[in-house]
């Protein structure tokens, strides 16, 4: 596929719109996070398709999301190994003490047909890798769902459980899990469905996703809820970090869909 390439009057222009125009009337709420530093309320690890923007589709401003994009919005489980992905999660938990992280996938990924049909990345060998942390996605659909599903259908469903099989792999970052055990974050999978604009949200105590309106407000994958395996230590008084009625406040507006 060839694209168009940059169109750099285009460009230029939008520069200098934002310069002249836009940042004029922003400069007092950007000398604000220069001054105060940033607070974003979540950390979103979307995909880096160009038509998924998580501040677009959130309507969100400088300063509310941190975000981490790539290709199939995949998270690798922890290792030893050093990478961005893992780096932007400990970051934003441990540094920024951010109480919401959302995985957000969507429909029409190239990375997920890319997954389903591996004889379209002979080319690619780093995509090729990078899909590995998607397989179990692609099975489940395989293996657990209906045969004969319309082809769609089959790519929806995986781009559907990749996000589930990415909020399990979440939950291996020692950050993550340390931060989940005190009750100090919550868990949320997206869906945003191109052609419609609406964003589906992981429902964990009914394990479907179902949509984002007002009356049902944002379903959460794993809600927050202090807990350690050890009985005799649970409790308002259990360690220096341990403080259950003190959990993470309601879910931000800058992340609820308007
Ligand atoms: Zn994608």
């Amino acid at each position: 596929m060839v694209t168009a390439g940059f169109d750099v009057d285009g460009i230029i222009q939008g520069l200098s719109n934002f310069r002249g125009t836009v940042f004029p009337g922003q400069q007092q709420m950007y000398q604000r996070l220069l001054r105060d530093g940033q607070q974003p309320k979540a950390l979103m690890i979307a995909c880096a398709d160009s038509r998924v923007s998580p501040e677009h589709i959130t309507q969100s401003g400088p300063g509310d999301l941190f975000v981490c994009r790539n290709a199939g919005n995949i998270v690798p489980p922890f290792s030893q190994q050093n990478g961005g992905v893992s780096s932007a999660i400990e970051y934003a938990v441990v540094a920024l003490g951010v109480l919401d992280i959302v995985i957000c996938g969507h429909s029409d990924c190239g990375a997920m047909k890319g997954l389903m049909n591996p004889e379209a990345l002979g080319n690619m060998p780093n995509v090729a890798a990078w899909l590995r942390h998607s397989h179990a996605a692609k099975q489940i659909v395989c293996e657990a769902y209906p045969e004969g599903m319309d082809p769609k259908e089959r790519h929806r469903a995986v781009a559907l459980e990749n996000v589930v099989v990415q909020l399990n792999h979440l939950r291996t970052h020692p950050s993550v899990a340390t931060a989940l055990a005190r009750g100090k974050l919550r868990l949320h999978g997206w869906f945003f469905e191109i052609e419609s604009g609406q964003v589906l949200a992981y429902c964990g105590e009914r394990g479907r996703f179902i949509p984002i309106d007002e009356a049902t407000g944002v379903p959460v994958a794993q809600a927050s809820a202090s807990r350690i395996a050890t009985p005799e230590f649970a409790g308002p008084h259990a360690g220096p970090h341990a403080s259950p009625q003190t959990g993470p406040e309601p879910i931000p507006h800058a992340i609820a869909a308007e």
